[in-house]
């Protein structure tokens, strides 16, 4: 079946809901059991509320179709699985490969918490190629990727560099949150765990927090142990509304799509833009290889703006829109613009500083009235 009609179907059965199309929301802790024997052993299909209910399994399941991984996990957040899929995989005297462009959290998970339990990290340009195993080190048992990277959007040759890794005894981890699995085959392209932030696209409303990471037959029941011995759950609202969001999920990204590259491309044409940062547009590092592995984009893409322009400039441009609102997270249906800076944090490539850059996720709103409300902002720059 074509990912359209799974979309429909996964995660629910009617005649197990009494004929209603979707299931109820599950809330619990205790599970109680029809006879001492059953008790003893645990004999259920579900034992106590950490350990699942039908809500978090429909999800888990139906994930674990869409990314063809062997299971799933979910979190109460994007960055908990972040976190949850590299306690998993590390231990302590690890050495850990990070890309320069991760989703700045993800690092200070790493300069923070990973550090204190003796796991050392270098962050490695996302661009690289070949040049990877020279940073492969005896202890070396992670490569982290993000595709495109956070902000910057450079799109990394994750078969190349998942290979290489491999061929050294590896783990490869990825956090997918920009593609989703529907335009990004992260299993296939070698990766052994993939996170989605679901707060993103498969919520869809900026109005839940979700984690998902899949695992491919080696990784899953460590991952999975990982999650009992934790048990941070989602709640049972969040899961329920993440199989909502799960519906159209497939027309809401193709949407995101079609709307984000008109307006990366009429970007491209005004004096005040100076680089459009978008993997389907040739100026976007990496733009070549995601031609050859994606399979679409989504709503997120930054500008970089000619240079001359001050922090004033911009704070006239951005506190005075009346579609764009400031604001982080992304892929609800509401169009958001934030200024960013890497050249602060970065440590292995070197950030450009002297054009001031913004991040857009491109919503639902009209592409004319979005256009009109820009253009009425860069004419606040030069104020
Ligand atoms: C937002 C985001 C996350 C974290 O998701 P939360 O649910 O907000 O914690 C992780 N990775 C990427 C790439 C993101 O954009």
């Amino acid at each position: 079946m074509k990912i359209e009609t799974q979309l429909t179907q996964l995660g629910r059965d009617p005649a197990k809901q009494t004929g209603f199309v979707n299931g109820p929301i599950y809330r619990g802790s205790t599970v109680v059991y029809p006879t001492m024997d059953d008790l003893v052993n645990r004999r259920a299909e579900f034992t106590y509320g950490t350990a699942g209910t039908p809500t978090i399994r429909d999800l888990e399941n139906a994930w674990t179709a869409l990314t063809g991984g062997a299971g799933t996990v979910l979190s109460p957040s994007g960055l908990g699985a972040i976190a949850l899929a590299l306690l998993t995989t590390l231990k302590s005297g690890d050495h850990l490969l990070m890309p320069d462009s991760v989703y700045s959290p993800s690092r200070a998970f790493c300069d923070d918490f990973l550090q204190k339990m003796n796991v050392r990290t270098t962050y490695y340009d996302p661009l690289i190629k070949d040049e990877i195993t020279e940073l492969f080190a005896d202890n070396t048992t992670v490569l982290f990727l993000e595709s495109p990277g956070s902000q910057t959007f450079e799109v990394q040759d994750v078969p190349h560099l998942t290979a290489l890794a491999h061929q050294h005894n590896i783990t490869t981890i990825i956090d997918n949150t920009w593609a989703t699995p529907l335009f990004f085959d992260a299993h296939r392209h070698g990766c052994d765990l993939s996170i989605e932030a679901g707060t993103k696209y498969l919520g869809g409303h900026s109005d839940l927090l979700l984690g998902l990471i899949s695992a491919n037959d080696a990784w899953f029941p460590k991952l999975r142990k990982t999650y009992d011995l934790f048990a941070m759950l989602p709640g049972a609202e969040d899961c329920f509304l993440a199989l909502r969001g799960l519906r159209t999920l497939s027309i809401r990204v193709k949407e995101a799509e079609k709307r984000a590259l008109a307006m990366a491309n009429w970007l491209k044409t005004l004096p005040e833009v100076a680089k459009v940062l978008h993997p389907a547009l040739p100026d976007c590092p990496g733009h070549e290889i995601w031609q050859r592995d994606f399979t679409g984009s989504t709503g997120l893409f930054s500008i970089l703006l000619t240079p001359g322009f001050t922090q004033q400039n911009l704070a006239h441009m951005l506190d005075h829109m009346k579609i764009f609102s400031m604001g982080y997270s992304w892929g609800g249906f509401e169009s958001l613009i934030i200024p960013f800076d890497c050249s602060t944090y970065r440590t292995a490539t070197q950030w450009q500083t002297d054009a001031l850059a913004l991040r857009l996720q491109i919503g639902l709103e009209d592409v004319e009235d979005l256009k009109a409300d820009l253009a009425a902002g860069f004419a606040r720059l030069h104020a």
